[in-house]
């Protein structure tokens, strides 16, 4: 099973990951905690990605491409994956295309969990405020300007993938239990 989770910021794309890996036993690949972990690794790769990811701006398409087209090739990969924050930009989405037809593969879905923008930043920004562990005003604008992003740059890939006849789409303002039994069902259809 070789998939797409697609939506924004704080849609629960990593919590459905999760689940989907057990459901299939296949591995996720979050091109965001991959960065995350060369940050931490403080590579080339990492300094470079940091002051981008920070301001909650994309990495340029080349960068991430070359780490998904490695990724995809190591052993775990055999029975699929899930690509969870890859693609976000319609160019990415175009490099996959080519880079699964090179090797050989192809996608069986790409899942759509769909939510409400305003109500996320509300919950995150309560839940911000509970923590009392960072200040609300600054993850908010980083939280504004990453939703910005996704609007004009990774929301367009829904007609991209509608076109071609693999998206499927849930409701992601129900509970995790909900919609993860909603991907069970549109994958199974
Ligand atoms: P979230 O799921 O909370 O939106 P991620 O962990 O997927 O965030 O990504 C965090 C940051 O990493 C993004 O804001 C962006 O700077 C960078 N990033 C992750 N994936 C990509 C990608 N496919 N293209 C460009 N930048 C990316």
């Amino acid at each position: 099973m070789r998939l797409i989770l697609l939506g924004p910021p704080g849609a629960g794309k990593g919590t459905q990951a999760k689940i989907l890996m057990e459901r299939y036993a296949i591995p996720q690949l979050s091109t965001g905690d991959i960065l995350r972990g060369a940050i931490a690794a403080q590579t080339v790769l990492g300094m470079q990605a940091k002051e981008v990811m920070d301001r909650g701006d994309l990495v340029s398409d080349d960068i991430v491409c070359a780490i998904v087209s490695e990724r995809i090739d190591e052993a775990d990969t055999a029975n699929g994956f899930i690509l969870d924050g890859f693609p976000r930009t319609i160019g990415q989405a175009e490099a996959l295309d080519r880079m699964l037809e090179e090797k050989g593969i192809a996608l069986d879905g790409v899942v759509e969990i769909k939510v409400d923008a305003e109500a996320l930043i509300d919950r995150i920004k309560t839940r911000a405020a509970e923590s009392g562990q960072v200040r609300a005003d600054d993850n908010e604008e980083v939280l504004r300007n990453r939703l910005d992003v996704y609007r004009a740059q990774t929301a367009p890939l829904v007609d991209f993938y509608e076109n071609k006849g693999l998206l499927k789409s849930v409701d992601g303002m129900a509970s995790i239990e909900e919609v993860s039994a909603a991907i069970e069902r549109v994958l199974a259809s």
